[in-house]
């Protein structure tokens, strides 16, 4: 799927991720580090809304280093950034429409498993997306990108600013978007607690560089902290 080789990007002159090297394929890949630490830029890097600096960036074998972000969701990349993915003044039903337009399966099939994953959205499919929750937009802006039918979905910080019980029902559905539908999922989070709940594998970062890739099982919440402080 992903392949990442010796990546370096960042805004304009300014260098954020340096030399990582990593591939994801069918997983759980968490992203963790603290504020600054280049999660938000390797999303944004993989969904192709930043150049690439220096280095290779593959996806299925195809070199997708100068593919344009447009052409992202046609190959299978749906990309769900830390806020502002629902056009509020729609409908839930109206964005979940919008989103559903790529892919080859029928809508309706799609929108089921939308409302499967997520009951709640289904109660207010007339409602304005702006005036959902926190978390209910939250989920709909991860119900707009499966839409897409990704094989790959990259979620940045999708628990911010949400209460426990909605981080909850998040992860939830987000394991059981990669078991039930083997999608893949790049998982940029700040919360290590939770997301060591369902990752399968664990990177995190710090300053822009890699200090821990690892297996779950292989991990502890000490060898966590230890890397954020490296
Ligand atoms: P957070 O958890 O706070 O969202 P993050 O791990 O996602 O943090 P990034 O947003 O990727 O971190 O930021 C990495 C670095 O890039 C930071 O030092 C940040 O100040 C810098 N940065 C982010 N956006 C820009 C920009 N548009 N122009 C210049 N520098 C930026």
């Amino acid at each position: 799927m992903f392949e990442v080789e010796n990546l370096r990007s960042g805004y304009g002159e300014i260098g954020v991720l340096k030399e990582l090297s990593f591939a994801v394929q069918d997983e759980i890949f968490a992203v963790l580090g603290s504020n600054g630490a280049g999660k938000t830029t390797l999303l944004k890097t993989l969904a192709r809304l930043l150049p690439v600096q220096s280095g290779r960036l593959k996806l299925d074998g195809k070199d997708v280093t100068d593919a344009p972000a447009h052409t992202m969701p046609g190959a299978g990349v749906a990309y769900v950034p830390q806020e502002g993915n629902v056009f509020p003044d729609l409908s839930v039903m109206e964005n979940l429409s919008i989103g559903g337009r790529t892919g080859h399966r029928p809508k309706a099939e799609k929108l089921e498993e939308v409302f499967t994953l997520f009951p709640r959205l289904k109660e207010r499919t007339s409602q304005a997306a702006g005036s959902l929750s926190g978390g209910e937009g939250q989920m709909l802006a991860v119900g707009r990108a499966l839409m897409q039918d990704p094989k790959v979905l990259l979620l940045d910080e999708p628990s911010a600013g949400l209460s426990p019980i909605f981080v909850d029902t998040l992860f939830s559905s987000i394991a059981e978007t990669r078991k039930e539908r083997g999608v893949t999922i790049v998982l940029a989070e700040q919360n290590a607690v939770k997301t060591l709940e369902i990752a399968d594998r664990v990177m995190v970062l710090s300053l822009g560089e890699m200090h821990l890739l690892r297996n779950r099982s292989e991990l502890t919440m000490k060898d966590i902290t230890a890397a954020y402080h490296i």
